[in-house]
C-alpha cells in the first residue's frame, strides 16, 4: 500500500496501517529490538544537546527531533504490538492529574 505525505499527516488510521505493516513485515521482537535501539538514540541525541554550545546547538537540536520522531514511531508500534493503547492512556491521565496536584500544592 501506497499513501501521500498528507493522508500519512491528517489520518491517524493512515499511520496505523503503517505501522501494523512494520510489526506484520519484519515481526515483533524486532521491532522491540528497534525500540530499545532507538531509546538509547534519544538518550545519546539529548546528552549531545546538553554538552552543545552556541556553535553545535542547533544541529544538536535537529538530531534531537530526529530521535524523538524516531522513538514515538517505536512507542507508537509497542502500543500496538502488546495492545496497550487503553492502559496507557489510563496512565498517562492519571500521572498528569498527579503531576496537576504536585505543581498546584
Ligand atoms: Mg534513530
Amino acid at each position: 500500500m501506497n499513501y501521500t505525505e498528507d493522508q500519512i499527516r491528517n489520518n491517524p488510521e493512515v499511520r496505523k496501517k503503517i505501522l501494523v505493516q512494520a510489526i506484520t513485515q519484519w515481526g515483533g521482537k524486532p521491532q522491540e529490538d528497534m525500540a530499545i535501539e532507538e531509546s538509547s538514540e534519544f538518550i545519546k541525541a539529548l546528552m549531545k544537546l546538553r554538552r552543545s554550545n552556541s556553535l553545535t546547538a542547533k544541529k544538536c537540536l535537529l538530531e534531537l527531533a530526529d530521535e524523538i520522531a524516531d522513538l514515538e514511531i517505536m512507542l507508537e508500534q509497542m502500543k500496538i504490538l502488546h495492545e496497550m493503547h487503553e492502559p496507557v492512556e489510563n496512565i498517562k491521565v492519571f500521572k498528569l492529574k498527579r503531576l496537576l496536584d504536585r505543581l498546584n500544592s
